[in-house]
C-alpha cells in the first residue's frame, strides 16, 4: 500500500519490549517487532548498498532481543535495542517506507488483494467479453503499445496480436523482447504442422484443454503460438482458452471439501519415451493441481488430463481424489465462464498466453487442401513480470506488481 505524506504522532514500546506501537497521523495503528525493526534498519551503517549483501548478521542477535526506547526523529522512527552488534546503534526507518511495510491485518490483506489482478479481473468482467487484441504495428517500436499488450495479458491471461509478419521463426524474435526463450527438451521453437497437412481433406483430431509441459516441475509460464499460415479452406481448428484460476475459485466456493482434497492429494504427470528419435525421455513429477500460498490465495494450477499418469497416493486418498477430479472437470465444461474464450486464429495472428493460468484446446479440423501451420515457443513468467514493471516505471506509470501465477502472490 502506498501512503504518502504520513507521519507518526505517537510511539510506545510495549511493556515486554517485544513490539513498538506506532500511531500514525491518520490514526492508523501499526505494531513492529523488535527484530523486524532491527533487521530492516535504514541507517547508513546497516542499509545494503547492493542488494544481496547483508551488513547485519541476523543469527548473532539473541532470541530475547528487545526494544528499550522508541522516539520520533526527522521523518523517521528511531529505536534502540537491548543488544546489538554495533556500538550505540540507533535503528532508523523513514516514515513512508515504514508505513508501506506495515504488516497489520488490514494492510497485509489490502496488499495481497491489490496484487490479485486475476481474481479482480474475473469478478469485474462480464461473460462473453471481447478477445484482448492489439495490432502488431501498435507495439512494434512503441513502448506504450508494448505495455498495453502486457497489461491485457496480465488481466485476461492472454493477448492476441494481429498482423505479425509471417516469417519463419518470427515467434522467437517476438518472444525475445520479453526475456530469454525458455527452452525445453523439444528445442527453443516447435512447429505445429500435421505431416499430412497437404493431403486433401486430411482430418486432425482436436486437443482437449491442457497446459503444456506439465511433466516439468517448473512448467514454462508463457506460451506463444504464431499462425504462419491458417488457410480459409481449413474448416474447424477453433482455439479455446480457459482461465483455470477462475475455475479453481468456483471450485473452492462450491465444493470446499473437494477443493481441500486437491490441496492435499497430488497428481502425477509423466512422459516416458525411450524410443524417441531425437532424445529419449523420462520425465515424471508429482504435484498438486491447485496450490495456495501463505495468504490462502490460489497461486498455481497444474492441469493436463492427457499426461496425468497413474496415481501414487495413499489408499485413503484414492476415492476422494477421483471425486474431486470429476467435480473440477465438470466446472471446466461450463460454457458460461468469464474466463472462457473461443476464437479462430487467422494467418499472422500470434497468441501470447499464460501457460500456468490458462488451459488451451483446439477443435479438430479438416484441411480441405489448405494448410494450418503454427510456430511456438515459451518464456518464463518472472522475466515477463519484470518487463511489465520496468516498462511501467520507464513510462512513469504507478503500477501494482500483479500476481501472475508463478506460485506466489507477492
Ligand atoms: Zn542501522
Ligand atoms: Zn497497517
Amino acid at each position: 500500500m502506498l501512503v504518502s505524506k504520513v507521519s507518526i504522532s505517537e510511539v510506545q514500546v510495549s511493556l515486554d519490549g517485544k513490539v513498538c506501537e506506532v500511531k500514525w497521523s491518520d490514526d492508523h495503528i501499526s505494531r513492529f517487532h523488535a527484530k523486524w525493526l532491527r533487521f530492516n534498519c535504514h541507517c547508513s551503517q546497516c542499509y545494503p548498498e547492493l542488494s544481496g549483501i547483508y551488513k547485519v548478521d541476523f543469527p548473532q542477535f539473541p532470541d530475547d532481543t528487545k526494544l528499550t526506547e522508541a522516539s520520533i526523529g526527522d521523518n523517521a522512527l528511531l529505536t534502540k535495542h537491548s543488544w546489538d552488534i554495533m556500538e550505540n546503534h540507533t535503528t532508523t526507518q523513514p516514515f513512508e517506507w515504514l508505513r508501506s511495510f506495515c504488516y497489520c491485518d488490514i494492510c497485509l490483506s489490502s496488499l495481497v488483494k491489490s496484487r490479485d489482478i486475476i481474481s479482480t479481473h474475473f469478478e469485474n468482467t462480464k461473460v462473453q467479453q471481447d478477445i484482448p487484441t492489439i495490432d502488431y504495428s501498435e507495439m512494434k517500436d512503441n513502448d506504450v503499445g508494448l505495455y498495453s499488450m502486457l497489461q491485457k495479458f496480465m488481466e485476461s491471461g492472454f493477448c492476441k496480436i494481429s498482423n505479425v509478419p509471417c516469417e519463419d521463426k518470427m515467434v522467437l524474435q517476438f518472444a525475445r523482447r520479453f526475456g530469454p526463450i525458455r527452452e525445453t527438451i523439444y528445442g527453443e521453437m516447435f512447429d505445429v504442422l500435421p505431416h499430412n497437412s497437404i493431403n486433401v481433406a486430411y482430418t486432425c483430431k482436436g486437443i482437449p484443454l491442457h497446459m503444456d509441459q506439465q511433466t516439468y516441475e517448473h512448467t514454462p509460464g508463457i506460451e506463444l503460438l504464431h499462425a504462419l499460415r491458417f488457410d480459409d479452406e481449413v474448416s474447424g481448428g477453433v482455439s479455446t482458452l480457459l482461465d483455470m484460476f477462475q475455475v479453481a475459485e468456483i471450485f473452492r466456493k462450491e465444493s470446499p471439501e473437494d477443493f481441500k482434497t486437491f490441496l492435499e492429494v497430488p497428481a502425477c504427470f509423466n512422459t516416458i519415451d525411450y524410443k524417441r528419435k531425437e532424445v529419449p525421455l523420462y520425465f515424471e513429477v508429482q504435484k498438486h493441481h491447485i496450490v495456495l500460498d501463505y495468504y490462502d490465495k490460489i497461486v498455481a494450477v497444474n492441469w493436463h488430463a492427457g499426461f496425468a499418469s497413474t496415481l501414487r497416493i495413499k489408499e485413503k486418498d484414492v476415492e476422494r481424489y477421483y471425486k474431486a477430479h470429476r467435480k473440477f472437470s465438470m466446472i471446466m465444461q461450463r460454457e458460461k465462464l468469464v474466463g472462457r474464450f473461443r476464437f479462430r486464429l487467422r494467418t499472422g495472428d500470434l497468441v501470447f498466453f499464460n501457460n500456468r493460468r490458462m488451459t488451451h484446446a483446439t477443435d479438430g479440423f479438416t484441411n480441405n487442401g489448405g494448410i494450418r501451420h503454427l510456430q511456438g515457443c515459451y518464456l518464463n513468467l518472472d522475466e515477463c513480470k519484470s518487463k511489465y514493471m520496468t516498462l511501467a516505471n520507464k513510462l512513469g506509470l504507478e503500477v501494482t506488481p500483479p500476481k501472475v501465477g508463478n506460485a506466489s502472490s507477492i
